[in-house]
């Protein structure tokens, strides 16, 4: 059977990675998260101190980029794959708020989104993947043959996050949650290189009131009728 490109974008939190990982195991691809890539790379900049008072040192992150690597290793309990920094798991810490308050800011950097863009282009090459983030199908693979983009309110999202982060023993405010949200997508939207924006051939979902198992469902009917023309 042909193997394609599906390329899923969309706001902070509206599931895209449980959706994205669902199909990849369902179909047999790979997924990757881009999104945790530059969660690495933001964590690397807190470990070695690039980010001081919101201000980041853009030249020793420039010249330290090439030296940053970003691997993934499957964990068979979550079924998605855990990243890896310089060879350390760090699944752990990209997803913590730190991280979190800081990703966007870092992910606004031209240089950052240049090396990522080329490792993503290289993991995508031989297609069979599923990738989500936020410029997947504008930036990255803008022939994917599949583009989803997902949206879903604030509120709905922000309970999401809230939820998740609770059944990972680090709860977290509602109000902090909400804002951490809304803010990465203004920031993320209003970017100058390569902002969050839906592409013209992506096909929309609101998820706002979709259970996980109608947004598998649909998403599966999508691939099909892809794969079937
Ligand atoms: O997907 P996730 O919420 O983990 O992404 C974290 C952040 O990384 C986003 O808020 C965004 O700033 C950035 N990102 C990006 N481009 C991508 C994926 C993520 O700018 N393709």
């Amino acid at each position: 059977m042909k193997k394609i490109v599906i390329a899923i974008d969309g706001f902070s939190s509206c599931g895209k990675s449980t959706m994205a990982k669902d199909l990849a195991k369902e179909i047999g691809y790979t997924y990757i998260d881009s999104g945790a890539m530059y969660r690495a790379v933001t964590l690397y900049c807190l470990q070695q101190q690039l980010l001081k008072d919101g201000r980041i040192d853009e030249e020793k992150l420039r010249a330290a980029i090439p030296d940053i690597h970003i691997s993934f290793v499957p964990n068979r309990e979550t079924g998605k794959p855990d990243t890896c920094l310089n060879g350390v798991l760090v699944e752990n810490e990209i997803r913590s708020m730190e991280v979190a308050n800081m990703v966007s800011p870092v992910a606004t950097l031209g240089f950052v989104r240049q090396t990522l863009v080329d490792r993503q282009q290289e993991m995508g090459k031989a297609k069979g993947v599923v990738m989500d983030g936020r410029d997947i199908g504008t930036v990255v693979f803008p022939d994917a043959e599949l583009k989803i983009f997902v949206t879903a309110s604030p509120e709905v999202r922000a309970k999401r996050r809230m939820d998740e982060l609770i059944a990972k023993g680090e709860p977290a405010s509602y109000e902090e949650t909400l804002n951490n949200i809304i803010t990465r997508d203004f920031i993320d939207s209003n970017r100058e290189e390569s902002p969050l924006r839906q592409a013209a051939d992506a096909l929309v979902l609101d998820n706002s009131h979709m259970s996980v198992a109608e947004q598998k469902a649909w998403l599966l009917a999508q691939y099909h009728n892809v794969i079937q023309a």
